[in-house]
């Protein structure tokens, strides 16, 4: 199956790097949520043209939706011959800002020495339209599948994904009996599988103080200098403990295996918005947000009692400490099991079309998985999808053409072996 499946792949590279720069050409840009409508629309039409019943599922009382920037999300489906299993290829149509530096157009779809380059081309327009491909494969070469295929284009994954792949969970779009198995292509390179992602805590601490003269700041109590206090026991005790531990996760990259956590922000005092010189004032307030990211060995609640610990022990021994710690948001890590189907129907067309194993990783934050896992409770789901993810982001993004075709062929694969039952040696 998989010669035939990747000669009629081959057959279709034009249409995969057409529809690629048709997706590209959608400047769908988050923030604010540009073109989404349009670009909805057009996968919606492509979908259509190929069997698939369409749903525009707009997030109406989700953030970032107004009339100006409306979140639309688009859901095909295709059912096949009799009933089976749901397979279902998501792809999110957002993409982050161009920024500067780019030698292309980066909304044009240039086609250049065997790339398509592009914002989004490799983050992730590239791998859904390969999905696309791979469906369309698939189906012409058994068009009497049992089951249905499923492929959603969804809004503001980059923007957590609230909108998006979040508000079509809450639907029950992601949940079982309707769907099975989801392969979401985000670019994390065409032969290793994504398993899930580490947990994040973001939280604020605020220190408390009182204002005075700074010419006397032993009449007041700075916030600052208190939350000066709250660093060095970070320093001190906490950092060391973090990177001490180890996740039997396979995150990549490696330095992500320990416990790691990234203070996002301090503020303190005067904000610099003043014009002329600064008024002499003690700090009465000082606020620090905290990004925490933990793997599957750790709790949440004791990542939270950790930080709790350590600010209620400077309490205890630093005159006139008091602190109040706010939660900001939560997700919980997720780890699909290397025997699950899909991880079983990716690795086995990896095999087939590489020769050899697929390395299994997963990634230090956080992307749609999240959803599927906690709202939709279901578990077997994987990002696997073409594109070099160091390129995601940069300018003069781009994704290579064979790497697509390489990755469509996979896709069909797992697709026939998780509709047909198929299995083939490795
Ligand atoms: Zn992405």
């Amino acid at each position: 199956m998989h010669d035939a499946l990747r000669r009629a792949v081959e057959e279709r590279r034009d249409d995969l790097v057409a529809l690629t720069r048709d997706l590209v050409r959608f400047p769908t840009v988050n923030p604010p949520g540009e073109a989404y409508a349009p670009c909805a629309e057009f996968i919606a039409e492509r979908l259509q043209r190929t069997g698939y019943r369409t749903q525009l599922i707009v997030a109406e009382d989700k953030p970032g939706h107004t009339s100006r920037y409306p979140r639309v999300n688009v859901v095909g489906r295709r059912e096949g011959r009799v009933a089976g299993k749901t397979v279902h290829f998501n792809g999110h149509i957002d993409v982050v800002e161009a920024g500067h530096g780019w030698s292309v157009d980066p909304f044009a779809g240039v086609v250049r020495d065997g790339r398509v380059y592009g914002r989004g081309t490799c983050d992730m327009k590239g791998g859904l339209a390969a999905a696309v491909i791979a469906a369309d494969t698939f189906v012409a070469l058994c068009p009497d599948y049992p089951g249905a295929i499923e492929i959603s284009g969804t809004v503001d994954e980059e923007s957590g994904g609230y909108a998006g792949v979040g508000h079509l969970a809450e639907m029950g779009l992601f949940s079982k009996p309707r769907v099975d198995h989801v392969i979401i292509p985000e670019p994390l390179n065409k032969d290793r599988i994504c398993l899930g992602h580490r947990g994040v805590w973001w939280a604020q601490i605020e220190t408390h103080g009182r204002i005075a003269h700074g010419s006397m700041p032993f009449l007041g109590d700075s916030a600052i200098r208190h939350m000066g206090a709250v660093m060095q026991a970070f320093e001190n005790d906490l950092f060391p403990a973090l990177a001490a531990r180890r996740t039997d996760m396979p995150v990549v990259p490696e330095g992500a295996r320990a416990s790691t956590m990234n203070i996002n922000a301090i503020h303190g005092g005067q904000t610099d918005e003043y014009t002329g010189l600064p008024s002499p004032n003690v700090p009465d307030r000082c606020a620090m947000t905290i990004d925490r990211r933990f793997p599957i060995e750790e709790e949440l609640a004791d990542v939270k009692a950790e930080i709790r610990a350590l600010l209620d022990r400077l309490k205890r021994d630093r005159p006139k400490f008091d602190y109040a710690l706010t939660d900001v948001m939560e997700v919980l890590p997720t780890m699909t099991a290397h025997d699950a189907p899909v991880v079983q129907a990716v690795a086995a067309g990896i095999r087939a079309e590489f020769g050899r194993a697929p390395d299994y990783v997963v990634s230090p934050g956080t992307y749609d998985q999240k959803h599927i896992a906690r709202i939709g409770h279901l578990h077997d789901c994987i990002a696997y999808g073409p594109g070099i993810l160091d390129l995601a982001h940069q300018p003069d993004e781009w994704i290579g053409i064979d790497d697509m075709v390489q990755s469509a062929t996979v896709m069909a694969f797992a697709l026939h072996a998780l509709l047909t039952g198929a299995t083939e040696p490795a």
